[in-house]
């Protein structure tokens, strides 16, 4: 037992209105019902963030912002801040999403300083790292998420560190229907999370969440849960739908 709670997250990328996120919310509130010894997150688009936090008053559902600023406010046009999204009732934010990666120009050194602006007003980053599929056929696997993790958490003490959610998305499996085997996604959290206890301590390293992203579906979630590194899921075509990802979250271990 690694004493972990699961954590099974939605991310909705950019898709659904306010009424049609609220009706997906309480979807899954009706037919989730391993709330007890899992936690789940969703992460609207920001425009259903209001809506879909008043549809979740009375739910352990929690609830996710998809990206931040990490300045707290000032002349930025069309960005949205820590303080912002812990206001809306947000307890983590996804950071350095691959999405973010490849098209808006998001860097380790940006995940990292929005990493710290979100710890400075209690919120926890769900932090991604990956590597693309070139860099899998290249043998760089590892050295990529070294160097991913290294500078996303750059300036991190232990108790910071401690606050995070990690996330392992391969690129090459996001969106596309090509899972990593569990024996794959298991080498890799395997040593993300020796990295961790390398940086910071074995508490850290044996703490933190390590979420599998890429393609979860609800038939393959069960063999991926039962890796020992593999403590959760972040989901997002399988999640667009309510039978399917309260179907993930209700995982058989
Ligand atoms: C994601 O966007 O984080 C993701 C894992 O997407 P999908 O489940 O569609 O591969």
């Amino acid at each position: 037992m690694s004493g972990r709670t699961p954590l099974m997250a939605a991310n909705w990328k950019m898709h659904f209105t306010v009424d049609e996120a609220v009706a997906l919310v309480e979807e899954l509130n009706r037919g989730i019902t391993r709330f007890d010894d899992r936690e789940v997150v969703v992460a609207p688009p920001f425009t259903a963030l209001a809506e879909v936090a008043s549809a979740l008053a009375d739910s352990p559902i929690r609830l996710a912002g998809q990206n931040c600023h990490w300045e707290s406010q000032g002349a930025y046009t069309g960005e949205i801040s820590p303080p912002m999204l812990r206001h809306l009732g947000c307890d983590y934010v996804i950071v350095g999403h691959s999405e973010r990666r490849q098209y808006f120009g998001e860097t380790d050194e940006s995940v990292n300083r929005k990493i710290l602006a979100l710890l400075e007003v209690d919120l926890g980053s769900i932090f991604c790292i990956g590597e693309t599929l070139e860099e899998r056929q290249a043998g760089k696997t590892l050295d990529v998420l070294a160097k991913q993790l290294r500078g996303g958490l750059e300036g991190l003490d232990e108790e910071q560190a401690g606050k995070l959610v990690l996330a392992y998305e391969p690129v090459w499996a996001i969106g596309t229907g090509h899972t990593a085997s569990p024996e794959q996604a298991q080498e890799a959290h395997a040593f993300v999370r020796d990295n961790l206890a390398k940086r910071f301590n074995n508490a850290v390293a044996n703490h933190m969440r390590i979420l599998y992203g890429g393609s979860v579906k609800p038939d393959n979630v069960d063999e991926l849960m039962a890796q020992p590194d593999i403590d959760g899921a972040l989901v997002g075509g399988a999640s667009l739908k309510a039978a399917s990802f309260t179907r993930i979250v209700d995982f058989e271990e």
